[in-house]
């Protein structure tokens, strides 16, 4: 099975806008190094519907029956009108997140399940295993303040574990739970916002490889990356000297599990 992490960036993307720190300065003049905003693509399943999502669908060309919303932060949910291309569609979140994207809908679409679409929507409990057509998955939360309802996935899909930290602060490296439920995953796709941990926000460099090593998946791909994070090159050093089997996300970064 193959997964493309469409958007590697944090909430501003690089480069930001009026910034000229190191990372947005050679954004702008290399592309590759550009960040759009986090989202990601497995099975019909896309993770996240951006503010970039227009750009993603465009150069994914392929068919989204499933989405799953983090939470309602705009860099998460902000592109959710552009799955109108979609005649039939799932989505999937607590209900704060199923909340924002049924308002987004009806703002631009005219409707919760716009003309001519049947999108149904689904409130999913936090720290529960759910079943359906053959997925299976389990929605733990994260304390990312001042959002009150985020969290993170895990999914087991053709006998393959993918988990999806989702935007959280330091405060998971305490949560047996959600560290058990990503225990031994065939993937990880873990935040690496900032260079320095932000309490009940978002993790570190070193909070990100310390999750990576608790949760010892196959293979771990850091992303959310902020442009005022170490260059991709250095992270990526500090990835490889921490022994952690994995990579640093670039936009279309494809994996296979
Ligand atoms: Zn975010
Ligand atoms: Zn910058
Ligand atoms: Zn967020």
């Amino acid at each position: 099975m193959k997964l493309v992490i469409l958007g590697s960036g944090s909430y501003s993307g690089t480069p930001k806008p009026l910034c000229n720190c190191e990372n947005c300065s050679r954004a702008r003049t290399n592309p590759l190094l550009r960040r759009t905003r986090f989202s990601l693509y497995f099975e019909r399943t896309l993770i996240d519907p951006s503010p970039d999502l227009h750009y993603h669908l465009g150069r994914l060309n392929r068919r989204v029956e499933r989405v799953f919303i983090t939470h309602a932060h705009f860099d998460h949910i902000a592109g959710f009108p552009e799955l109108q291309v979609f005649r039939e569609l799932d989505v999937y979140s607590h209900s704060q997140g199923v909340e924002t994207a049924k308002r987004l809908a009806l703002l631009f679409l005219g409707g919760a399940s716009p003309d001519g679409r049947t999108w149904r929507y689904h409130g999913i409990p936090f720290n529960e295993w759910v079943e359906l057509g053959g997925m299976v998955f389990f929605h733990f939360r994260t304390v990312h303040q001042p959002i009150e309802n985020a969290g993170g996935f895990v999914f087991d899909v053709k006998g393959r574990k993918i988990a999806v930290t989702g935007d959280t602060g330091p405060e998971i490296l305490k949560d047996g739970d959600a560290i058990r439920a990503m225990e031994g995953a065939d993937l990880l796709i873990a935040e690496m916002t900032h260079r320095e941990a932000i309490p009940k926000a978002h993790l570190g460099v070193k909070e990100a490889i310390e999750l990576a090593k608790r949760v010892g998946a196959d293979y771990t791909v850091f992303a959310h990356i902020s442009h005022s994070n170490y260059t991709h090159e250095v992270l990526e050093k500090k990835v490889r000297e921490a022994g952690v089997v994995g990579e640093v996300a670039r936009d279309f970064t494809w994996v296979e599990v």
